[in-house]
């Protein structure tokens, strides 16, 4: 089946990939939902909308991103060829804008005039803060305290790209509350504002919109390897923390004979709040909005998860990660902290790359898999660069001496 049609049927109308997905929502949010999923599928459907989204990904964002061969980390390594797709050289240096000029255009052409998110670790809010400046939107981002103390230089950024940074005082004062805040808010403001999530996760029709937008990677990709080596690889693989980069990556390879893998964050190890591994350890649940494969603690509740990559460590995956493991259409694995913080180093010292430590999970697990398989050949999703990381890793690895790479 082409994937074309497959998106066609994926998610269903009421937001459902085989059983995971749907839209758990209070009342003051159904018809906030309903508005957003109506304008997706006429608005951004639209000639007008694609082409303008087209030209903004070429002239302001530096699209496509590069495809590249790491001969010398593949030599070292032992192997499989590896190869990169460069979300790095992105504008803002991930793939997180991908879908966040996505949303404020489409915002833009729905005539809001202001966009709001929460945001963890910054990330998130930092490509929702280039975006909004670019479309002359109010952006308002939700953070807690402690996230505010932690991440000195993402609040910063967003403060001098123009946004409204909203601290969150309640409870633990981290990323559930500043959830939560956001969705109040937007229940306060919807007339004038939308809501902008930063994963294939959430409420209908937030995985839908996110993966489509996020789909130019693996179109990208898959076109640049053919072109550049007239065959297709043998395996895909990304990392996944809601799953928006890899979904992005996999989709567009769904019609082929490629394997793929997604490539989850162990952490320290199997233990319950060690990891953020939540296909490995997870079951079936609702939180957030959605249904889904989820870490739950001893009440059901969302559970308390870790990774040295902080844009990985969310209890929950996007609905559509649980629906193509049922299908047995990609696969998952998990990879250490000590295993990425490696691949960190390996990819800087060989390629001249220094990669984010998210990113660092997929470049784990491929040098893994390229030893394995001797020959062939994968191609990576690099979701990001790692700028932002060098301070922890020196900090708490010192130049990675220890890894004899
Ligand atoms: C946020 C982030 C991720 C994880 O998000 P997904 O939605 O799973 O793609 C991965 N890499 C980088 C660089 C990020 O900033």
């Amino acid at each position: 089946m082409d994937y074309r049609t497959y998106l066609r049927y994926h998610p269903d109308e009421n937001g459902y990939f085989g059983e995971y997905g749907g839209a758990f929502l209070t009342e003051e949010l159904k018809d906030a939902m309903a508005e957003i999923t109506e304008a997706y599928h006429t608005i951004a459907q639209s000639a007008q909308f694609v082409n303008e989204l087209r030209r903004i990904r070429k002239d302001f964002q530096g699209r496509p991103t590069p495809v590249y061969h790491c001969e010398r980390l593949s030599r070292v390594n032992g192997g499989a060829q590896i190869y990169l797709k460069r979300e790095d050289l992105n504008h803002s240096g991930a793939h997180k804008l991908n879908h966040c000029m996505g949303e404020c255009l489409l915002a833009k052409y729905m005539g809001k005039k202001k966009v709001i998110a929460e945001t963890g670790a910054g990330q998130h809010g930092v490509a929702l803060a280039m975006a909004a400046a670019f479309f002359g939107l109010e952006c308002d981002i939700y953070m807690g305290e402690v996230d505010i103390a932690k991440q000195g230089p993402n609040v910063t950024r967003m403060k001098i790209l123009g946004t409204r940074v909203v601290p969150v005082t309640h409870g633990l004062k981290t990323l559930k509350e500043a959830v939560d805040a956001a969705f109040e808010a937007y229940a306060r403001e919807y007339e004038d504002a939308i809501y902008c999530i930063g994963s294939c996760l959430g409420p209908h029709p937030f995985p839908l919109m996110v993966r489509d937008f996020q789909m130019v990677v693996g179109q990208e990709m898959r076109e640049q390897f053919r072109d550049m080596m007239g065959h297709e690889p043998d395996v895909v693989c990304a990392c996944v923390g809601g799953g928006s980069n890899s979904l992005g990556t996999f989709v567009p390879f769904l019609d082929s004979a490629v394997e793929l893998y997604g490539v989850e964050p162990l952490g320290k190890g199997d233990a319950l709040g060690d990891h953020a591994a939540s296909m490995k350890h997870g079951t079936p649940g609702i939180m957030h909005g959605f249904n889904s494969i989820m870490l739950k603690d001893e009440n059901g509740e969302p559970a308390p998860v870790y990774s040295i990559a902080s844009g990985l460590d969310y209890p929950s995956v996007g609905p559509e990660h649980a629906y193509l493991r049922s299908l047995g259409r990609v696969q998952y694995d998990a990879v250490s902290d000590e295993e990425a913080v490696r691949a960190f180093f390996a990819l800087s010292k060989y390629e001249g790359i220094i990669p984010a430590l998210e990113s660092s999970h997929a470049v784990a697990f491929a040098m893994k898999k390229a030893k394995e398989m001797k020959t062939g050949s994968i191609l990576v999703t690099l979701s990001g660069r790692g700028d932002k990381d060098v301070d922890y890793v020196v900090e708490h690895y010192g130049f990675g001496e220890q890894f004899q790479l």
